[in-house]
């Protein structure tokens, strides 16, 4: 797109990862985890069962009218699918409770915790997560003892990928009222997608037996479960920045190649980014019916990341170059989660991801002509995950290209910059306008006559 305008500089260094010229002499700091998958993807995503109930219930409603909206658990699928849908749905009813007029024009001036809670319930409806965080951390703090504060903010926290605060604001809202289950369900998925197993079982036994709907925990306490006993047999080798599981002591060699491949997509795609993941991340080595088992995937899938990265060791995954191209995949979701949080678009995550591949996957988008009819780009915000192949290979494609197309006008560095404001509660929309120097509309607009 010719005559645009010059995209706007870098954000600032952010605390949680690191940035470098010269990468090699860095590594601090915590990664943060989301999750997502090659194939099925996506970096948004919200513990479905999940629930965000209201978090003002314990002042505008009964604890009998606002229960939990348990309907069935999340399950590795489900926690792989796009929130956009379920977090909608989830907080309608909230909306409709704060439908009563709002009594303080500045929440903040007027030092109204209920109004400024009112304002974060909104801002989560719109996605505009960091001024969720704010309004209900401010709100928290007039109201230190009230759990559906510390909820709202760590509902906040964790779409935004600050995984230590959701946790602190999860922890603290169990610790104000134990058999509040809503934050309950929200931390064990947390720790489930950072790998702490143990945890997630724990808190989930503990909020079955104290809430009156806990039960409806038990088909995901069982998955964990199965899990947990499963990984309990692994073997692991660890090393800088990844640690590898594995089921068979005659995978070790396929293991060690695995990390050893992760390592150069490390450098490699952090060249690219200028970005470099501090901290170690876990890759899974699964025979292809437990990685169907555990994450119940499509059979398209060749992989997942939901805060680790498991991959089935197929056939195809022993020819070193389709495990060199999974891996890297893979590893971008990753640096996607720890750079954007849980709010960023499956057709950006997905096309950095393909775009990045060694090679440059120059076949990504060779659908895209056979193709009948192309997705526009406001539908590839959801993850790919329940799309057929033939769906999930047009939305690739189509990724692929949107993405390429924003590196060839702007450069990796606004892409980058796009991601980081994500990471700090910017709407896309808005944010994309500021680092790519145009309306968002106005792009998918041109890439549909590409
Ligand atoms: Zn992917």
């Amino acid at each position: 797109m010719d005559g645009l305008s010059a995209p706007a500089p870098n954000a600032p260094v952010h605390g949680r990862w690191q940035h470098s010229a010269d990468p090699r002499r860095r590594n601090t700091h915590a990664i943060d985890r989301q999750d997502c998958a090659r194939e099925p993807q996506q970096s948004s995503d919200l513990p479905p069962a999940a629930t965000f109930v209201d978090p003002l219930k314990d002042k505008l409603h009964d604890r009998g009218e606002t229960s939990v909206i348990c309907r069935h658990l999340p399950g590795v699928l489900l926690a792989h699918q796009g929130f956009a849908l379920p977090i909608r749905l989830l907080i309608a009813p909230t909306l409709l409770m704060l439908a009563v007029p709002v009594t303080a024009a500045d929440p903040r001036a007027a030092g109204d915790p209920i109004a400024l809670a009112r304002d974060g319930a909104a801002a989560i409806e719109d996605r505009r997560f960091g001024e969720a965080l704010e309004a209900f951390s401010e709100a928290a703090a007039m109201r230190p003892g009230d759990a559906s504060l510390c909820f709202g903010a760590g509902v906040a926290a964790f779409m935004l990928g600050q995984n230590d605060v959701a946790r602190t604001r999860f922890e603290c809202a169990l610790a104000l009222d134990p058999g509040y289950l809503p934050p309950a369900v929200w931390l064990g998925e947390l720790h489930y997608r950072a790998g702490r197993l143990h945890d997630a079982i724990s808190i989930y036994e503990t909020a079955r037996r104290r809430s009156p709907s806990g039960r409806e925990l038990q088909r995901r306490l069982a998955d964990w479960r199965k899990e947990q006993e499963l990984q309990s047999r692994f073997h692991e080798i660890r090393m800088t920045h990844f640690t590898a599981l594995f089921a068979a002591p005659a995978d070790e060699p396929l293991a060690r190649h695995a990390v050893e491949r992760l390592d150069a997509a490390y450098w490699r795609v952090g060249d690219a980014l200028g970005v470099y993941p501090p901290q170690p991340i876990t890759v899974v080595l699964y025979t292809r019916e437990q990685f169907g088992d555990i994450t119940r995937m499509a059979a398209w899938s060749a992989a997942a990341y939901d805060g680790r990265i498991r991959v089935p060791l197929g056939g195809a995954l022993k020819q070193p170059e389709e495990l060199d191209r999974v891996l890297s995949h893979e590893f971008v979701h990753a640096v996607v989660a720890m750079l954007g949080g849980r709010t960023v678009p499956a057709w950006l995550n997905e096309g950095l991801a393909t775009v990045l591949e060694p090679e440059g996957r120059g076949d990504a988008e060779a659908t895209l002509p056979h193709a009948n009819v192309r997705p526009e780009l406001s539908t590839l915000h959801r993850s790919f995950v329940g799309l057929s192949r033939r769906d999930a290979e047009i939305a690739y494609a189509s990724a692929a290209r949107a993405v390429r197309r924003l590196i060839e006008q702007r450069g990796m560095a606004a892409l980058v910059a796009l991601l980081e404001d994500l990471g700090r509660g910017a709407q896309f929309a808005s944010a994309f306008h500021q680092r790519i120097a145009m309306r968002y509309e106005d792009f998918a607009a041109r890439l549909a006559r590409d």
